[in-house]
Formats: structure tokens, C-alpha cells, sequence
């Protein structure tokens, strides 16, 4: 029979199959000893609370309660298929988080297996992540890829009428707001120099940029395209300053 006999009921795909064993725990072992691991996972009543909250069950053959279940009985062979398509479907609410009787944290789980699976440049992960490249550079080089002012109610007919009548004159609310959170994609997407070069040292430090390198080349050259050109002109600034 395909399929986990607890309840993992996609298939083992093919691919996940033919790796080796050591690989997978290897994998596997680099999840949990993530320092965040102990703090999202604490047992487990089996109640289901977490996957009957949770949005992405709604619509994929998805369930937080299977990871964490998962994880409790280390069936690494499970982790490591869910770590290539099964993780992905989840919108990182935390809803699961806020009602699990145990505070664990299935959505904090699914972080770190993402984690991981981008540091060790799955095929899946890469296909996966490839409509998002877009998104990638705007948040890598602007550190914010929405403004408010993107989000209208004519793009999501799903938010209901009433969201029409809440955003009449959201500009003019939008604009009473007296310090700047974003307010339009003009303002969201211009970055001071400095906040850009703190930014940079951050993914740089946090081995963000590295992540990228293996995931997606050709994006990572794009980026630090920009960002090496405003470290050139941070640098210069910096010297004209000591001048
Ligand atoms: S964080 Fe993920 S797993 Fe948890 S409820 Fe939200 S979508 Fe579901
Ligand atoms: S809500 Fe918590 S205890 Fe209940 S099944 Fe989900 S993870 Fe387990």
C-alpha cells in the first residue's frame, strides 16, 4: 500500500526514495538541532485542535498535526518527503500555535524544515521558490515587498463587501497615520543607505545570501549587483565623512 499507515497519505515520491538513509537522517538531525526545535514541540494529545484551525488544511492535503506526530514517532523517511512539497502549503498563520493544548508550534516547525530545505538546495525547493524571484529581490534589497496601497479590494473579490465600504478613503486614513509605516509602494520600496547596508549585514551574517546562491544563481547575481553597488557608495560616503 502507498502511503504512511498512520495517516501521511501522499505517496513517498519516487525521487525521496532513492536517497540514502545517512542522507536522510543527516537532514533530518539538522532540523531538530535547531535551537528553536525544543521550543515548538512538546508532546502531543493527537486531538487535532491544530489541523481543524488550520487554513491550508481547508484546501491541500496538508495537516500540522501529521508533522508533529511525525516528528514524535522520528520517522525521518516521512520528515524528509514532507520537506520537499508537503511544508510549502502552509501560510504560516500560527492560528495552530495559538490553540494547540501543548503550545506547540506546527507553523515554527514548518519554519525550520523550510529552513533547511533551502540551505540544502532541494530540486523541489528550487521549483517551488521559482515564481517567487520577484518577491525575493524586492525583499533582499528593499526589505519589504508589499505596500498598503497594493492591497485593494478589487484584487481579492474573497474579502467580501464590507472590505469595499472599510476602504473607502484609506488613502486619506492611510495618510493621517503621522509616521511613516509604508503607506504607498513609493515610500515602502525607498530605503535609506544606511538601513540598506544594516540589512545586507544581516543576511549576509545570517548566511541568507549564501542560501541564495545555491538556491537560485542567477537571482543571487542580481542582488548583489545592487547590493554591492550600495556598499560601494556607503564606502564612499564613509570616507567623504572622515575627510
Ligand atoms: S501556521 Fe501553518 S500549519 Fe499552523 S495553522 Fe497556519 S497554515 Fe496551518
Ligand atoms: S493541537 Fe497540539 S496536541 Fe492537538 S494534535 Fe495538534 S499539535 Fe497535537
Amino acid at each position: 500500500m502507498e502511503g504512511h499507515p498512520y495517516g501521511y497519505n501522499i505517496p513517498i515520491s519516487e525521487k525521496t526514495k532513492e536517497v540514502p538513509w545517512e542522507e536522510k537522517v543527516r537532514v533530518y538531525e539538522e532540523v531538530k538541532s535547531d535551537f528553536r526545535f525544543k521550543e515548538f514541540l512538546f508532546g502531543c494529545l493527537n486531538c487535532g485542535v491544530c489541523t481543524a484551525s488550520c487554513p491550508s488544511n481547508r484546501f491541500f492535503d496538508y495537516s500540522p498535526r501529521e508533522i508533529v506526530q511525525r516528528f514524535l514517532e522520528e520517522d525521518v523517511e516521512v520528515i524528509y518527503d514532507m520537506m520537499h512539497e508537503y511544508i510549502w502549503a502552509c501560510s504560516q498563520c500560527f492560528t495552530c500555535w495559538i490553540r494547540c493544548p501543548f503550545v506547540n508550534n506546527p507553523g515554527g516547525l514548518v519554519i525550520i524544515m523550510r529552513e533547511v530545505a533551502v540551505r540544502n538546495a532541494f530540486e523541489a525547493t528550487k521549483d517551488l521558490l521559482k515564481p517567487y524571484g520577484r518577491v525575493l529581490l524586492k525583499v533582499m534589497t528593499t526589505g519589504n515587498q508589499l505596500s498598503a496601497d497594493m492591497l485593494q479590494p478589487d484584487f481579492f473579490p474573497d474579502w467580501g463587501p464590507k472590505m469595499q465600504d472599510n476602504m473607502e478613503n484609506v488613502r486619506a486614513k492611510r495618510m493621517a497615520i503621522p509616521f511613516d509605516v509604508g503607506k504607498s509602494v513609493k515610500t515602502a520600496w525607498e530605503v535609506s543607505l544606511e538601513t540598506a547596508i544594516e540589512m545586507y549585514t544581516i543576511w549576509r551574517e545570517t548566511g541568507i545570501f549564501e542560501m541564495l546562491e545555491k538556491l537560485d544563481p542567477n537571482l543571487y547575481n542580481v542582488i548583489m549587483d545592487i547590493v554591492e553597488e550600495n556598499e560601494e557608495r556607503w564606502e564612499e560616503l564613509l570616507e567623504e565623512e572622515e575627510e
